[in-house]
């Protein structure tokens, strides 16, 4: 993808995370990682309005370049980036059953096998830290440590993919699994599926995805 195909692939999965509900307004934020750093929305700009040279590049300094502020968490973005170099995207959301759960400082037990795809059996919730402080960034990536996905106390959600796109899914996913808990804490106590089994399902993951049907003959016998 070239620069400005990328710029345009965020304006389009920004423009996609609030169409889905999973984000509101200029709330949430996204980048996507390039060779000499990192693309990332401005700061506070409705999404419907943006335009590819309105995303901002910033260099794994932190140095900006561009006519707009980068996002406030241009920190946690870049420091995610740095520390995941299988990463390629990060999205961060206010999706309504994600932040509820990390209003109430709950992370994500294992629910349910999809758990796995944000990579182990609990998707943690950071504490608290104001938005866009180093305090956030640190806490976040501890939260991340062995995932892929971590809530954010009194604030959203994390989700963290090899491109926008995985990174978008992952997002979604993340916010059904919060609606699911949310669901069962209504009624009672959920049973929670235990570390091994998620590990299987980890692993089993690895190679899940549309495949080709074998067209070799059965073999008799
Ligand atoms: P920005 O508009 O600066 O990206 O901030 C939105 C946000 O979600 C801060 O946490
Ligand atoms: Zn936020």
């Amino acid at each position: 993808m070239t620069d400005r195909e990328l710029r345009s692939a965020i304006i389009q999965a920004c423009l996609e995370m609030n169409r889905n509900g999973l984000n509101q307004g200029t709330s949430g934020n996204i980048s996507a990682r390039l060779e000499a750093g990192l693309l990332i929305t401005p700061s506070g700009l409705p999404y419907e309005a943006l335009q590819p040279e309105d995303i901002v590049f910033l260099d794994m300094q932190g140095r900006p370049e561009g006519r707009w502020k980068p996002s406030s968490e241009w920190r946690f973005h870049r420091d995610i980036l740095h520390a995941r170099p299988e990463a390629g995207a990060v999205v961060h959301v206010h999706s309504p059953y994600a932040t509820a759960l990390a209003i109430l400082g709950r992370g994500i037990p294992a629910i349910h096998y999809m758990i796995a795809a944000a990579g182990g059996p609990t998707i943690r919730c950071a504490p608290y830290a104001t938005f866009g402080s180093e305090a956030l960034s640190q806490y976040a990536l501890e939260a991340l440590e062995g995932r892929s996905a971590c809530l954010l106390a009194n604030h959203g959600m994390i989700a963290v993919g090899a491109d926008l796109a995985k990174a978008l899914w992952l997002a979604g996913e993340v916010e059904t699994l919060a609606r699911q808990y949310h669901a069962c804490l209504q009624v009672g106590e959920p049973v929670i599926l235990s570390d091994a089994e998620i590990a299987r399902v980890v692993e089993k993951f690895r190679s899940y995805g549309p495949k080709a049907q074998d067209t070799a003959p059965p073999t008799s016998g």
